[in-house]
């Protein structure tokens, strides 16, 4: 018999309603014959508000116990599923990380997972009962202690687990009813994909695009899982297809940029007047890099006074005060005149694997960009993105540009 994940994310259980829809979508796979592990996220906005209560309790909160408290939210979830199946007619448990067991490292807050033991789940199968998995948790087996997965984790559950099961495919059921060329919620204009390469989906979500974890879509690339983004609210007895994320090779008819993705999740630093010598470089990202803060962006530009430079690179947003105390502490050995910080800013990226064989697509970008008035910060360029850091202001504006720029528009 085929075996099934299908994910179903915070807005699809915000309530014992759409509980019962989601049910309604196991039901049909079930009746078809699929053996079906359900992962459930949290209700929506529930992590949030568990997150605020962690913090309000204590600035500086242990972290196994911020996992604790965060966790508590897909047991939720993963419970009332279980008993509405059971409610229908159909066979169903649920199972918590530990049960599982769902193994990761004891990254608390970022965790990465280890391995996951299908075999107490698939054994149940063998009497037609449906797994109903709270995502986004697992359990580090050395200190026995809860530990998650990252925000928007349970995707990375979802397919792990489908990994794990040796699933037919994972279908990860969500808001919207597949993967657009950007944020529908941005750009009305967007368009579904019929098909995304892993390659450019692994880009998409590290850049922004936030339908589906990073992490999920390096666990299916690495495990050949088929994986599929679609709407919880379609029809239950009338499912339409979503998207498929898979090899570069199945990808028919290929655009030179298949998506534009944006990120606020971004800070930029400036040193001005930093002297023009060997070793500057490593005095100001080594110390960084010793803290693990990751430095994305960087550009270099020499001085008015043309004897020094002036350094520009970007951090995550939630480390630019961690950074910026960093920096002010070596102003002596790094020697630098001037610090100066915004947080007001976005990343704008495009994506796509035909930008491998055409020259010039971030060129055409940076003509429209001007056009419109949007002054670029800095840039970045790899082999299949490139992106622009941009006041966070223009974000819908630049979003917009690049998204028509490159003929991904719906027809109206
Ligand atoms: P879930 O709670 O189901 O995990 P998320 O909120 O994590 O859902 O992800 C779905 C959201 O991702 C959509 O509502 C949409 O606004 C956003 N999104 C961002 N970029 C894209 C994109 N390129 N295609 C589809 N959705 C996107
Ligand atoms: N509930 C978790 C979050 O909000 C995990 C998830 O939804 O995937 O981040
Ligand atoms: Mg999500």
């Amino acid at each position: 018999m085929s075996r099934l994940v299908m994910k179903f994310g915070g807005t699809s259980v915000a309530n014992i309603e759409r509980i019962r829809n989601v049910a309604r979508h196991v039901k049909r796979e079930t009746d078809a014959g699929h053996d079906v592990a359900v992962v459930v996220s949290a209700m929506s906005g529930k992590t949030d508000e568990l997150v605020g209560w962690v913090r309000e309790a204590a600035p500086l909160y242990d972290a196994s116990e911020y996992d604790a408290i965060v966790a508590s939210g897909e047991l939720v979830t993963a419970g009332l599923l279980a008993i509405v199946l059971k409610d229908m007619g159909l066979k169903a448990r649920s199972w918590q990380g530990w049960q599982i067991p769902l193994h990761t490292d004891d990254a608390h807050g970022a965790a990465r997972i280890v391995g996951v033991d299908g075999s107490k789940i698939i054994a149940r199968f063998a009497d037609r009962e449906i797994a109903v998995v709270a995502g986004f948790q697992g359990l580090h087996a050395a200190s026995g202690r809860v530990t998650t997965l990252g925000r928007g984790g349970s995707d990375t559950s979802a397919v792990a687990l489908a990994a794990a099961i040796n699933a037919d495919r994972c279908d990860i059921y969500t808001d919207v009813d597949g993967v657009y060329t950007t944020d529908p919620r941005v750009v009305p204009r967007a368009r579904r994909l019929e098909r995304v390469a892993f390659e450019e989906m692994l880009e998409m979500a590290s850049l922004g695009a936030k339908v589906l974890q990073v992490r999920s879509v390096e666990v299916a690339m690495v495990h050949k899982v088929k994986l599929i983004v679609r709407s919880s609210f379609d029809d239950p007895a009338d499912p339409k297809l979503g998207t498929l994320i898979c090899d570069e090779e199945d990808i028919v008819e290929s655009q030179v940029v298949t998506g534009i993705a944006f990120s606020k999740d971004e800070a930029q630093i400036t040193l001005r007047r930093v002297a023009d010598k060997p070793g500057v470089a490593a005095a100001i990202f080594m110390p960084l890099a010793e803290a693990n803060i990751n430095v994305d962006m960087i550009i270099q530009v020499v001085s008015d006074d043309t004897t020094t430079t002036d350094i520009t690179f970007t951090v995550p947003a939630a480390e630019y005060a961690r950074a910026k105390a960093i920096l002010e502490e070596r102003r002596g050995q790094i020697n630098y005149a001037l610090l100066q910080g915004a947080q007001d800013v976005v990343k704008v990226s495009a994506i796509g694997i035909g930008m491998r064989s055409h020259s010039g697509v971030a060129a055409r970008a940076f003509k429209a960009l001007a056009e419109k008035g949007v002054n670029i910060r800095a840039i970045t360029t790899s082999e299949i993105k490139f992106s622009v850091l941009i006041d966070a202001a223009y974000t819908e504006l630049a979003v917009r540009t690049l998204h028509s720029l490159y003929g991904l528009d719906a027809a109206i």
